[in-house]
């Protein structure tokens, strides 16, 4: 199913508090878009609304052609993947990545053959039968993805997946979504996060957000190049703090490092 995102004026308000403010964005089917800012800017609230765990208080939100603003959750064919992988503890891997296919009352052929898939598609296969305290950070996040992606959704939102592993397992976790957005074309990505160099790297395209509003969206290339705010210019150029270039191929590089890491898988 190839499906896109696309918010029509949404706004959220915490207790009067507006902090997301008539917010218009389409995602593509199958593009991988970033949300990019800094702390507090609405960028979670953003994707929590096309999760269904925040309710608008204006505007719609479409998953392909369908209006999703008054669906629950599980009715959305998304997945999520969140910050701290949030697998359950108690549960075995399989178990784990089985979970949202036995709360749609899956056939059991048909989760056993889905979970298999989804581990196989993050490289976890081999730890089907852990517990997640038997594995690193990085392998949790795997699983964390085999299990959003196990319920085939058409839409994958991920909120900061990479902040809390360290240095060198974020950087091989960088290359695993780049595959991922490789090998899952029909899937659209929307991808939080306030880190520059991950947005340069892994998006089609970068949503930039400040204040509960999008100031800019392009191409990495484009906003690096042609920042259409001063706000966009000082946080994605941010030439005085990253030396961050951009090929004219499309590669991005930071100081003399190719850091375009869709060859490396
Ligand atoms: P970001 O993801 O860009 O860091 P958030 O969407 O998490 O931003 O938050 C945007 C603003 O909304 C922040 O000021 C935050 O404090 C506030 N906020 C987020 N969630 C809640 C909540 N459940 N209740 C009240 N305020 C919230």
């Amino acid at each position: 199913m190839s499906t896109g995102i696309r918010f029509d004026g949404v706004s959220v308000a915490y207790g009067g508090n507006t902090v997301l403010e008539s917010f218009g964005l389409t995602v593509e089917p199958g593009e991988f878009m970033a949300l990019l800012g800094p702390s507090g800017s609405g960028k979670t609230t953003a994707l929590r609304a096309v999760a269904g765990f925040v309710r608008p208080t204006a505007g719609r939100v479409f998953i392909g052609d369908r209006d999703v603003t008054d669906l629950p959750p599980h009715r959305r064919g998304i997945g999520m993947v969140v910050q701290q992988y949030a697998l359950f503890p108690h549960m075995k891997v399989d178990a784990n990545v089985a979970f949202g296919l036995k709360a749609r009352k899956a056939p059991r052929s048909e989760i056993a053959a889905r979970v298999a898939e989804a581990l196989e598609m993050t490289g976890m296969s081999a730890y089907a039968g852990r517990y997640p305290r038997e594995l690193s950070g990085g392998q949790q996040q795997r699983v964390a993805v085999a299990r959003a992606l196990a319920v085939r959704p058409g839409v994958l939102l991920l909120d900061e997946p990479l902040s809390a592993l360290d240095a060198q397992l974020r950087s091989g976790m960088l290359a695993e979504l780049a595959r991922l957005h490789r090998e899952l074309p029909d899937v659209s990505m929307l991808y939080v996060t306030h880190d520059q160099i991950e947005a340069l790297t892994l998006a089609d395209r970068i949503a930039v957000m400040d204040g509960g509003r999008l100031q800019d969206c392009g191409t990495p290339q484009d906003l690096y190049r042609r920042p259409g705010t001063a706000f966009t210019a000082s946080f994605v150029g941010g030439a005085n703090l990253l030396p961050v270039t951009v090929a004219d191929g499309g590669g991005v590089h930071l100081g003399g490092t190719r850091l375009d890491v869709a060859a490396g898988g």
